[in-house]
């Protein structure tokens, strides 16, 4: 893991719902693998939307409009 001074409060305050994932807490890769994908973060989304794992931009535009 990398060394994020953050990483317990990350964790406290992380919605994601998502299973043995390695990223979470640290943010910085958890942005930069969903970023890589066209994609946003799981606390972009509300706990309703972020449960069904569609982190993709067009949810995200229907979530916010
Ligand atoms: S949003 Fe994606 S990368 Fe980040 S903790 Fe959840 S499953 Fe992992």
């Amino acid at each position: 893991m990398a060394d994020c001074t953050r990483y317990k409060r990350n964790l406290d305050i992380c919605n994601c719902s998502y299973p043995g994932c390695s990223r979470k807490g640290n943010c910085c890769a958890c942005l930069e693998y969903h970023r890589s994908r066209g994609e946003m973060v799981a606390c972009y989304f509300p706990d309703d939307v972020e449960k069904t794992w569609d982190r993709s931009l067009r949810r995200f535009k229907e979530t916010i409009s």
